[in-house]
């Protein structure tokens, strides 16, 4: 049974958290946002698009969400990661995520084999209908009014049933504090109107962060325009995070 404490609580503490001083500038639509007064969630729902064919596995963004908010820095521990899939010609597909693509990816072998190769950045979903926080026994982990999963590490109790519910592989225990832990949107930074750290350093905007309420937003444009999927769609998550270009085979 569910924990029944102030979510306002938790939400301050979130929001309060400092930005990344390597990370100032802002993102135009959400600064707007952010500079008409205090930040009402009841405004807002969030998502993020990806755009497959725009991402250059790079790793910039693994290295900023890891500066951003304070991952540990041993190479098992992401709140976003990046996959590389490789499809040769007999339809066999490889797939490679060396240290979650923080210092990108060396160029593949070349056997003449390989028909298709693209990178997937992956991170929490922030799921509409989230198993994470179905098993969750103290209420620790919660969807917030404007559609962003976070965990309340006061009340984390470390039993680990989130990341074994979590069908995505988006979730850890930080060994430091025995608390689960995963992708926040960077919710102390787009409460501020600021866009998460990912996307502000992604040098060919792959990633579009925005507005799923708001019919004028880069992510709803990007949703009009592209036949968009999600990861896992059997699966009645509905994730939050929308794929445009996403190959079958991407798991
Ligand atoms: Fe929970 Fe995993 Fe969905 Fe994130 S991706 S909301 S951790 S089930
Ligand atoms: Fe891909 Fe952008 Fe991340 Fe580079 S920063 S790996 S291009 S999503």
């Amino acid at each position: 049974m569910a924990k029944d404490y102030d979510r306002r609580e938790v939400l301050m503490k979130m929001v309060e958290l400092p930005c990344s001083a390597m990370l100032v500038a802002v993102c135009g639509p959400l600064a707007a946002q952010a500079d008409e007064g205090e930040y009402d969630p009841s405004e807002h729902y969030w998502g993020m698009g990806i755009q497959v064919d725009k991402c250059i596995g790079c790793g910039r963004c693994v290295e900023a969400c890891k500066a951003e908010n304070d991952v540990p820095r041993e190479p098992f521990y992401f709140r976003t990661w990046v996959e590389r899939y490789v499809i040769d010609n007999d339809g066999e597909v490889t797939v490679d995520s060396p240290e979650g693509g923080i210092r990108g990816f060396q160029a593949a072998e070349e056997d003449g084999d390989a028909l298709r190769a693209f990178f997937v950045p992956k991170l929490c979903n922030h799921c509409d209908n989230p198993p994470c926080v179905q098993v969750c026994p103290v209420g620790a982990t919660f969807i917030t009014e404007d559609g962003v999963i976070l965990v309340d590490s006061d009340y984390c109790i470390g039993c680990r049933y989130c990341i074994q519910a979590c069908p995505y592989g988006a979730r850890y225990l930080d060994p430091r504090s025995k608390t689960a832990d995963k992708c926040t949107f960077c919710y102390h930074r787009i409460t501020k109107g600021l866009a998460p750290a990912c996307v502000e350093v992604c040098p060919t905007e792959a990633r579009v962060f925005g507005e799923l309420k708001s019919q004028a937003s880069p992510l709803r444009r990007m949703k009009r325009m592209s036949a968009l999927q999600v990861l896992k769609p059997s699966l009645n998550t509905e994730p939050k995070v929308f794929y445009s270009g996403l190959d079958g085979e991407v798991r």
